[in-house]
């Protein structure tokens, strides 16, 4: 398409990393309107258009973590890598053009799909409200030789999940995975074997509140990014007119839910 050099101008202060894609996007617009040439008050429209339009499709979705990233000690992942990837993926799903399309152009807040991240099992981003919750845990094992039977690490499992016998014993089942026996031991006698992050679906508030169900434990960002992407499709496939997965959890059942993902 011909561009005009007024309209060059103002291309070339489009920002390097996005001016290719703002490009395209521009020339796509003009030619759906019948244009062939971009001009300046053309360019100006469109972006102008496509400026609203991003806007709107940020609205679309929210990721975030709590703060535990760069200051809490409790703290057992350190999310920021999974954290961006899982924007990208978003991004790359076309979840705001999505939703968009449901709703007819009429994205609300309430539409908004959430992911909230916690670097521990005390969750404090709120993620069983969120369509997908996520928490990092750790795997915590009594190395038996340094075991001194003090019993701190019984004292700091609010769980109730370590009680002293001949060493300090670990019930798995009770077990939160929330590391606080690690730092309590003085004679560093529990490690974590491994670390992850479990992940629920389908929280949400409004009318019919739900909190988001356990559905996976994953050990690499790889794992986790695999299944968002799963819920994803699913959560498309299933969409009638932009509601949260929660919704859709409520309609199809929660068994039926997880056929689908894990199918
Ligand atoms: S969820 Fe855990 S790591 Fe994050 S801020 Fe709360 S206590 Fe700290
Ligand atoms: S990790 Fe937390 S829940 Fe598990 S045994 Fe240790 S203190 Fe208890
Ligand atoms: S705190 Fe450490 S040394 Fe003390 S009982 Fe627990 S594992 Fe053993």
């Amino acid at each position: 398409m011909e561009w005009t050099e007024e309209a060059l101008e103002k291309l070339r202060k489009v920002p390097f990393f996005v001016r290719k894609r703002v490009k395209k996007q521009v020339e796509e617009y003009l030619k759906k309107q019948g244009k062939h040439r971009v001009d300046l008050e053309s360019f100006l429209e469109a972006k102008k258009v496509l400026l609203k339009k991003l806007s709107e499709a940020e609205k679309a979705f929210e990721i975030s973590g709590c703060f535990g990233l760069n200051s809490c000690p409790n703290a057992i992942t350190s999310s920021e890598g999974l954290l961006s990837s899982i924007e990208k993926l978003l991004k790359d799903e076309r979840l705001g053009e999505f939703l968009l399309k449901k709703t007819n152009g009429n994205l609300k807040a309430h539409h908004r799909f959430k992911i909230l991240l916690s670097e521990c099992p005390n969750a404090c981003s709120q993620i069983y409200i969120a369509d997908i919750g996520i928490h990092g845990f750790m795997e915590p094992k009594v190395e038996q030789k340094l075991c001194t039977r003090c019993g701190l690490c019984e004292a700091a499992c609010e769980e109730g999940a370590i009680s002293i016998k001949e060493v300090a014993v670990i019930e798995q089942e009770k077990c939160i995975g929330c590391g606080d026996c690690v730092r309590a031991c003085p004679e560093e006698a529990i490690k974590p074997v491994k670390k992850g992050y479990k992940v629920y679906a389908g929280g949400k508030l409004g009318r019919h509140p739900r909190l988001a169900t356990y559905l996976a434990t994953c050990f690499s960002d790889k794992e986790v990014l695999q299944l968002i992407a799963r819920i994803i499709s699913v959560y498309k496939k299933f969409n009638l007119k932009g509601e949260r997965l929660g919704s859709i959890i409520q309609r199809i059942g929660w068994e039926e839910f997880k056929k689908k993902i894990f199918s």
